[in-house]
């Protein structure tokens, strides 16, 4: 079907009128083919955004993604399969741990990635920062990756969900991300077009996250998996806190090198937590393990070395230099300047801006403003602190990693204002709110 003048759709949806899954699809295919210009498919998306999609829309919208380009049903590959995906969230590291931590335990982890998004981070741009490494693996060599190395972390290209990747883009830079249906049906389409035996998805919650309250979360959880339902696919989602950075890296190069330190057993806290639980939920449902030795036997992978083994082959595979694993500072790129963040008060930790303290990072060039613009790999924030924690005043907080001193003494100050400290003791945040799905 074509649409035989795109303004209508534009219009019916700024109305608020329900579309046909003919109409909806024949738009989303002629901007998908650069029939249709990016000015309407962004009034379109504003529409969508304010008007919301309701669930035949959502679905319309879902196989449209998915139609538009190849599948990769992953025949080939002889372990059981998984694939793992985040809403979105700020130091958020738990994807490019996650799947060399599954490889390390027998799995095969197939995930296509998306890049940065608004103030949250991408495990894309992150991973390029690894000097060679490619992510626009041609399908039979993503597939084989999977079955040789156990993981691969690719991006959609031409050929997989091209849909996505132009609206994801075109998203990213008009201010419409936020949507429970646009959000579920990206995720989703990239999800379904892969044939993996299970779909986990981690719905972050809270200030950090697209979703700021976990009812919200939950919502989104329910609709992607209500989709896996409706493709026959098993899926669980998990709402997680994202109130918070989770990890203590935002950026691009630093976020590997958090992710070097945790897959090597390095590192204790909420990142690692979340990690486990990913792994444990993808051994239980996966190796027939209950949860309990599930989680022991990821956390053994990090404590061994296995899981950063698996990295290091993952990296080897896909073109980068696989000597981070070893040296990280010896082969990311660094920012010239490094400042540290030093509390001005002292008190407990009861509130972190994470989306402000993403901005910050993404102001400093670790994000896009514009579709398409180049990131900075080597810049970023670092902020270790987490609600509960007592801080005094005078504490080195974490360190900011910037191009100049203008830039670096700005970030610290925006990173100081995106906390809130008090006098009483707070209780850290719970990390795991829920799981839905089956
Ligand atoms: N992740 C995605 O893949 N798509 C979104 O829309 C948001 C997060």
């Amino acid at each position: 079907m074509t649409v035989s003048d795109p303004r209508d759709v534009v219009a019916a949806k700024r109305d608020g009128k329900h579309l046909a899954p003919g109409e909806l699809a024949a738009f989303v295919e002629g901007y998908t083919k650069g029939q249709i210009p990016d000015y309407l498919a962004s009034a379109f998306l504003m529409a969508a955004f304010i008007r919301g999609l309701d669930p035949a829309e959502t679905l319309a919208l879902t196989h449209v993604m998915v139609d538009s380009g190849r599948t990769l049903p992953l025949d080939r590959v002889s372990r059981p399969k998984v694939d793992k995906h985040s809403t979105g969230g700020v130091a958020d590291g738990v994807t490019l741990a996650f799947a060399p931590l599954g490889a390390s335990l027998g799995l095969a982890v197939a995930k296509l990635s998306g890049r940065g998004l608004g103030h949250t981070g991408g495990t894309l741009d992150k991973l390029e920062s690894i000097p060679g490494l490619r992510t626009d693996l041609e399908p039979e060599a993503f597939e084989r990756q999977v079955e040789v190395i156990g993981c691969a972390v690719a991006a959609q290209t031409a050929d997989l969900v091209p849909a996505d990747g132009a609206l994801y883009a075109l998203r990213d830079a008009t201010a419409t991300v936020p949507s429970i249906p646009l959000i579920a049906a990206s995720v989703m389409s990239k999800k379904l077009v892969v044939g993996t035996d299970l779909i986990l998805l981690d719905v972050k919650a809270g200030s950090g996250a697209f979703m700021k309250t976990p009812e919200d979360a939950e919502q989104l959880a329910r609709v992607c998996t209500g989709l896996a339902r409706d493709w026959g696919r098993t899926c669980r989602a998990a709402v997680t806190d994202m109130s918070q950075p989770l990890g203590d890296a935002i950026g691009n190069a630093l976020d590997v090198a958090e992710a070097v330190e945790l897959l090597g057993g390095g590192s204790r806290g909420r990142l690692r937590e979340v990690v486990l639980t990913f792994a444990a939920e993808a051994v239980s449902r996966l190796s027939g393990h209950d949860l309990g030795e599930g989680r022991r036997r990821a956390a053994e992978a990090l404590d061994s070395g296995a899981a950063l083994e698996a990295f290091r082959r993952m990296i080897e595979a896909q073109g980068g230099d696989a000597h981070v694993v070893d040296d990280p500072w010896g082969v990311l790129p660094r920012a010239p300047v490094r400042r540290p963040i030093v509390a001005e008060a002292a008190g407990y930790l009861t509130a972190v801006d994470a989306a402000a303290l993403g901005r910050a990072s993404s102001d400093l060039g670790a994000g896009r403003k514009r579709k398409g613009d180049r990131i900075d790999p080597a810049v970023g924030i670092v902020f270790r602190p987490k609600v509960g924690d007592r801080v005094e005043s005078g504490e080195e907080l974490g360190i900011v990693h910037t191009r100049d001193e203008d830039a670096a003494g700005a970030c610290a100050a925006r990173v100081l204002g995106a906390l809130t400290l008090s006098e009483d003791p707070v209780e850290a945040p719970a990390l795991v709110y829920g799981w839905y799905g089956r």
